[in-house]
């Protein structure tokens, strides 16, 4: 079932607060895909009523960036919730979620800032103002539907942060559950955006997983140097790739790290085919 107005997806959960009734929400920009799938079967294990949640957030979005050409999917989307058991697909508008006009502006509208140190780097050096509008659809999503379990793909691993410290310092009562990265066999990591890649383009994409993996094998071999594992990776590298960082940090705070040890995480972003691909791997 889907619904649209956030008022009736509010009598709803009250009914089953009522009875109960624990409540997972996956928190989705449409377009879904096994790596989505993934999230929605350990909320439809675990609680008793899922909620999915399609919705491309405009304000999560750059200028310049893909908000109108990202892919929307709804019939499929909402197919595949059903045969998964979910409950509710839940696809508000823009307007439902943020009021007519000057939805893109902080004059006009109540925003959940995280902290600079978790916005300004990786994603969020070039990304500026992208967890801001990530935060406040999750804050705004966990307000309306009142989840007791939240699920959040490791394939974002800084948004997942991020949401985890929002959590934490704003007391917000859910749980975040973490969620592995799924891959494709060849090792491409899922995501929405893989659409916009040729067959070509996807065959060089692998160079996010091939760099990640081998600097992984190198640090389970013994090199903890961060500046010899980072130099590992330039041997994969070609024109068709552009590098946008590799970043060595702290899995609980982003804090960077000299020398890599079992809390470090590899961050990557590279561009394909004027395509933004992310990936991360833990040492
Ligand atoms: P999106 O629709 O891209 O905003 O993603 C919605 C949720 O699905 C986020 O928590 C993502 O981290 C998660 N997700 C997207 N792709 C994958 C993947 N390949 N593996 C695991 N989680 C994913």
């Amino acid at each position: 079932m889907i619904i649209h107005q956030i008022e009736e997806l509010r009598k709803l959960i009250k009914s089953w607060k009522k009875e109960g009734l624990t409540i997972g929400l996956v928190p989705t920009m449409g377009a879904l895909h096994n790596g989505h799938l993934s999230l929605i079967k350990k909320s439809v294990e675990k609680c008793d009523r899922t909620i999915v949640s399609v919705f491309v957030n405009p304000i999560q979005f750059c200028p310049g960036e893909d908000l109108e050409k990202y892919p929307r999917t709804l019939d499929a989307d909402t197919k595949l919730c059903e045969d998964a058991g979910v409950s509710i697909v839940f696809a508000p508008s823009p307007k439902e979620m943020y009021g007519e006009g000057h939805i893109m502006s902080n004059d006009f509208l109540t925003y959940v800032i995280p902290p600079f140190f978790y916005v300004n780097k990786l994603c969020g050096k070039s990304r500026v103002g992208h967890f801001d509008g990530v935060c406040t659809v999750v804050n705004k999503l966990f307000n309306i539907v009142q989840p007791d379990f939240a699920f959040f793909g490791e394939k974002d691993r800084q948004q997942l942060i991020i949401i985890k410290k929002m959590v934490h310092d704003l007391n917000i009562p859910v749980e975040i559950i973490p969620c592995p990265i799924v891959r494709e066999e060849s090792g491409l990591a899922l995501s929405s955006r893989n659409k916009y890649l040729s067959e070509n383009g996807k065959k060089e994409a692998l160079v996010l997983n091939r760099i990640l993996f081998n600097i992984k094998t190198c640090y389970n071999k013994g090199i903890k140097d961060v500046e010899a594992l980072t130099e590992t990776a330039y041997s994969f590298l070609n024109a068709n790739h552009t590098l946008e960082y590799l970043e060595f940090r702290d899995k609980n705070n982003l804090e960077e790290k000299k020398v890599a040890d079992d809390n470090t995480i590899v961050f990557i972003a590279l561009h394909v085919e004027n395509v933004r691909l992310i990936d991360n791997i833990e040492l």
